[in-house]
């Protein structure tokens, strides 16, 4: 019997309707003779409006009494789930992170799943019931609860898949979210996006870390690493969605399979520091520990001094404004200089391992749209553009274009390269 994990995102509960929605669907999964496992987000924008409840009490909320804060929103859509399915004549048990084996690191607000124990998972399936999952959080070895990160409840439904081992037996993880599957962009920005029916693990994991929401990146990795079919489909609508596989099952190498905006990043520079060995490492120690996530760095030099300027996303920028004064302290000279309003805008795709000018058409393109470039940076399969955030959508959609993604050029427009070799 195939074990089917379907996750519904927070637009997909956002009212009692669409709960009862979705638990027919879950109904449907079921009466057609699967197991079915169930995750569920938070109602709507309930983690949102917790935490800024949580800042009208204070302005420094104790980690700890805010990871119980905010695992409530998900306990609510748990039980309303199991509810709903019990009025369908179908037998669920609601759960929370713990109560489901899941088992992670103390990592302040951004915990990773260490462990999955499938054991009480495995005996309400040979029950016959549905468990009914709590997204986005865990339980850590001090047994605190432990919220997994903006977008988290994508991570719990592909590790529970993966501990449940969904692919030995032709099941899937199904994400539920209020898209028809993954675009070129996101459709709400680029109005021309087009859909993909298939998307390889290793695009969609960069798409995602470069801003593509409608997948945690966390999420794909599990995903790629432990073989789980990843299906991204709509939640009130029957529909084909798009399937995440792994290489082989894709044959064409596009160059361009994708783009995305981030927004709200901030830039810290950090100013006059002494030219000394071993600087950036005494930097990005401390930063990596408070688990804040950095990209886009560039050093300069000048006379004595070295420049180190680097990019973080704006909820960020306190907690790194901290560690940057301390160090700036320790080292005896140096000066921190703070922007913010800034994007990016990233272009993806595992065919530019082997095809020359990606980078300049994308240059050309952010150039004819009148959007000035302040970083670039670059992987095998993805390019970055550090912008305005007041130009992001413009860019975005400029990028989009020029690689012929919008919807009836067909993806393979964005195949036409001069050669091969790197970029
Ligand atoms: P959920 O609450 O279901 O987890 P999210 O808001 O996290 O939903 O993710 C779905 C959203 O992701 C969509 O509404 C869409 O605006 C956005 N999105 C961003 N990039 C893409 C993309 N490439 N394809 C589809 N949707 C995208
Ligand atoms: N409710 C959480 C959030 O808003 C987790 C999720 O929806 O995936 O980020
Ligand atoms: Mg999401």
């Amino acid at each position: 019997m195939p074990t089917i994990v379907q996750k519904f995102g927070g637009t997909s509960v956002a009212d009692p309707e669409r709960i009862l929605r979705c638990a027919r669907r879950v109904a449907e999964a079921r009466a057609a003779g699967n197991r079915v496992v169930v995750v569920v987000s938070a109602m709507g924008h309930t983690t949102d409006e917790l935490i800024d409840l949580a800042a009208k009490v204070t302005a420094n909320p104790s980690p700890r009494a805010m990871a119980m804060l905010m695992s409530t929103g998900e306990q609510v859509s748990v039980a309303l789930m199991a509810m709903a399915l019990h009025g369908l004549g179908c037998d669920a048990v609601s759960l929370t992170g713990w109560q489901a084996g899941m088992d992670t690191d103390a990592a302040h607000r951004k915990a990773r799943i260490a462990r999955v124990d499938r054991a009480r998972l495995e005996g309400i399936l040979g029950s016959g019931a549905v468990p009914v999952v709590c997204g986005f959080q865990g339980v850590s070895a001090e047994g605190n609860i432990t919220p997994l990160g903006p977008g988290g409840s994508d991570a719990t439904a592909v590790a529970l898949a993966a501990a449940l081992d969904v692919a030995a037996d032709g099941g899937a993880c199904e994400i539920f979210t209020d898209v028809d599957g993954v675009y070129t962009a996101d459709p709400r920005l680029v109005p021309s996006a087009a859909k993909l029916r298939h998307i390889r693990y290793e695009a969609m994991l960069e798409l995602a870390s470069v801003g593509a929401a409608v997948m945690h990146p966390r999420a794909v990795l599990f995903g790629e690493k432990f073989g789980v079919p990843i299906h991204v489909r709509h939640s009130q609508k029957p529909d084909s969605g798009t399937m995440i596989v792994p290489e082989e099952q894709i044959m064409e190498d596009i160059v361009v399979v994708g783009c995305a905006l981030k927004p709200d990043l901030g830039r810290i520079s950090l100013k006059g520091l002494p030219k000394v060995p071993g600087i950036q490492a005494q930097i990005f120690e401390p930063i990596a520990a408070a688990n804040i996530g950095v990209d886009d760095i560039v050093q300069t030099e000048f006379g004595d001094a070295t420049t180190i300027a680097f990019t973080v996303e704006h909820g960020d920028i306190a907690d790194v404004k901290a560690v940057c004064q301390r160090l700036v302290g320790a080292f005896g000279r140096g000066d921190i200089d703070v922007e913010v309003g800034l994007a990016k805008i990233s272009a993806v795709g595992t065919g530019m391992k082997s095809h020359t000018g990606v980078a300049s058409r994308m240059f050309r393109a952010l150039a004819d749209a009148g959007v000035p470039i302040h970083n670039i940076t670059t992987s095998e399969i993805k390019i970055s553009a550090i912008v305005d955030r007041q130009n992001g959508e413009k860019g975005l959609q400029a990028v989009h274009d020029a690689f012929g993604l919008a919807a009836g050029d067909g993806v393979t427009a964005s195949m036409q390269s001069s050669g091969r070799g790197r970029r």
